[in-house]
């Protein structure tokens, strides 16, 4: 190539750059922190390149990072000696967004426009945030390979650019910025060291402005607790993660047996998976001895845990050893589990000491740990603790634990009892609660779907069974006292159950009187296991609801004390045509309250039938 050929922009691009310039960052400065972040990238990937090939151009070059002001030309250069780009790696990253999610970032730009801030790294749109500040943009390049060539991209960062053949490039890649009348400030030395100082300081490379070397090479997971001062770790975090905000939890942990970690862990603010644009994916770099080995270990940590990040440090990890055979190692599912005991422990000390904190936690990542407590066997019983519900024992809003549950727990109660609903309000008003607060026994409330998959997941907590409470499992003791009203005597109740439950023979299995009815006239209790109540909603939850999950009978229970009961008895004998239209109704009135009445359309017909009859006389 010796002429210089242009290239447009892709749509998509032009879209992101005209919203990273025009919108984007408030705080301008943050475009030398994503710069220095770029050349960081390629001197560390030349060091990976290093282990494994011979002839690398230009091999004596130090791996460093230069920066060079030029107040009177408004320039400011940032050169490194890393990987470099080929004229196709220049095309592709440097022209077009890469990244799959661009698409996503757009749409989430456009919904969202309050967060854009938080959205920027991490599709990776990092770069374009020079045009922010600058009226023109050169990078040259020159990749580490022996067979490639010097070259020269330019843009004003609008329509399009430019590459040409540039002769003399060493290694690596030179940014010649051509600041803007309104930003020169960032081709003052002064103001470019400031800036360096800040974020460079994590940096595992030495960064010079004119000559001067600024930063020193620390690790900070390496240091001890005491000597880092609060920022350093916020800045560090925002550094590693992309992140502009600061974390909301830090971890930082060493240990000397069985393995020697050092590790500084985070959760960020916000659950990117919670706005429903992608799926995190696990950013704890792992490294020995401050050497990065592998950005994002594929298998360091479990599924769940994949909205951490920060940094794993441990010598025993064998510095020359590929991606691929490290993700399969025995010592990195070893590292792995004590990180993750080590982690689950802190957040259960969170929530006893910074419970608002904690709680702050569960709202965005409550989903990922019932995701955890739902599939990973290994550290089900201590995350079981971590979980979260309503429950009667608390005002609307707020949450409670299972431990604190069984420390409440009534002396005569067996078992920890949950209903589920669409709401707090849902479940009050159906019939299952008032047996049990007759009782004295607290429920939790389950609004959201997944609970109550989680609870049958997890079966028990501290050799308590979990047992929904319109489950037939849960037996409960008479309550005679409690009970007002004249009860039909035991002879009517045999018969009029018997000619219930051969009245809507298709839909229930058996009639019988509830010890949990103390208000209400009837209820439905399934049986746990499969085909109960609670698998059915489950069922319902996972296949979506238009599909047709066949119904399965239900054991109905009546109250004979109530006056409905009193009146079906009589009408029995007197009407009986209507008296099957009542009945049924009572069922699906029953069913109603269990959220298992998957096809209102029936019920609608019937009341018509009962209404018809009543308007009729
Ligand atoms: P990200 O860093 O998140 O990948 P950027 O927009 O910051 O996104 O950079 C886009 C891509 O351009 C990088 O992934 C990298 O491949 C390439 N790149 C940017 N700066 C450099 C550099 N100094 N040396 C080599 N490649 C670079
Ligand atoms: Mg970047």
């Amino acid at each position: 190539m010796t002429q210089a050929t242009t290239h447009e922009f892709k749509a998509e691009t032009k879209q992101v750059l005209d919203i990273v310039v025009n919108s984007l960052y408030k705080d301008k400065e943050i475009f030398v922190r994503e710069l220095i972040s770029n050349a960081s990238d390629a001197l560390e990937k030349l060091r990976r390149t290093q282990l494994t090939e011979k002839n690398i151009l230009d091999e004596n070059l130090d791996l460093e990072i230069n920066l060079n002001t030029d107040d009177s030309a408004k320039q400011l250069i940032i050169q490194d000696f890393g990987i470099g780009m080929t004229e196709e790696e220049l095309k592709k990253n440097l022209g077009t967004i890469a990244h799959s999610g661009s698409k996503e970032f757009l749409e989430a730009l456009k919904n969202d426009g309050e967060k854009n801030e938080a959205l920027i790294g991490k599709f990776g749109v990092g770069f374009y945030s020079v045009f922010m500040v600058s009226d023109s943009v050169k990078v040259y390049t020159r990749t580490w390979q022996q067979k490639g060539e010097g070259l020269c991209w330019e843009s004003d960062g609008s329509g399009g650019y430019s590459i040409e053949k540039a002769d003399g490039q060493r290694r690596g890649t030179k940014i010649v910025i051509q600041l803007k009348d309104e930003f020169d400030e960032f081709a003052k030395e002064d103001r470019i060291k400031d800036i360096v100082k800040k974020y460079s300081a994590f940096v595992q490379f030495p960064v010079s402005v004119n000559g001067e070397k600024v930063n020193t090479i620390d690790a900070i997971w390496l240091r001890s607790k005491s000597d880092i001062k609060e920022e350093e770790y916020e800045e560090f975090y925002k550094f590693q993660s992309n992140d502009y905000e600061a974390p909301l939890m830090r971890l930082h942990f060493s240990a000397d047996a069985p393995l020697e970690i050092n590790s500084l862990l985070f959760v960020p603010k916000r659950n990117m998976e919670k706005m429903g644009m992608f799926r995190n994916e696990n950013k704890v770099a792992l490294h020995c001895r401050k050497v990065l080995i592998d950005a994002e270990p594929k298998s360091l940590f479990p599924e769940w845990l994949r909205f951490l990040r920060g940094v794993v440090d441990s010598s025993d990890i064998p510095l020359n050893v590929s991606r691929e055979t490290m993700q399969d190692s025995e010592l990195l599912r070893k590292l792995g589990q004590v990180l993750t005991k080590r982690f689950i422990k802190f957040l259960n000390e969170q929530a006893k000491k910074q419970e608002a904190t904690y709680l702050e936690f569960w709202n965005e990542f409550g989903p990922l740990i019932k995701e955890g407590v739902a599939t990973d066997f290994t550290y089900k019983d201590d995350l079981a603790k971590l979980l979260r519900f309503q429950s009667t024992a608390s005002d609307d809003g707020k949450l409670t634990g299972l431990e604190d549950y069984i420390d409440r727990m009534a002396t005569d109660q067996k078992e920890i009892l949950f209903l589920y609903g669409k709401n707090r309000k849902s479940i009050e008003s159906g019939p299952y609660l008032e047996a049990l607060q007759a009782r004295g026994y607290e429920v939790l409330l389950l609004t959201e779907p997944v609970d109550e998959y989680v609870m049958q997941s997890l079966r028990e907590f501290k050799e308590k069974k979990i047992l929904s409470a319109d489950s037939d499992e849960l037996k409960l003791e008479k309550l005679d006292e409690q009970q007002s009203g004249e009860s039909l005597d035991k002879k009517a109740v045999n018969k009029l159950s018997k000619w219930i439950k051969e009245s809507l023979k298709d839909r229930v299995s058996e009639v019988e009187t509830g010890e949990r009815l103390i208000n209400s006239p009837v209820c439905v209790v399934g049986e746990d296991g499969m085909g109960g109540a609670s698998a059915r909603r489950i069922m319902k939850m996972m296949q979506g609801p238009e599909e047709d999950i066949p119904a399965s009978k239900v054991k109905f229970q009546i109250n004979p004390r109530h006056s409905i009961i009193h009146g079906l008895n009589k009408l029995m004998e007197k009407d009986e045509p209507t008296a099957i239209l009542v009945a049924n109704q009572l069922l699906d009135n029953a069913l109603a309250s269990a959220n298992l009445l998957d096809d209102p359309r029936e019920m609608i017909e019937r009341s018509y039938q009962t209404l018809e009859k009543i308007t009729a006389d």
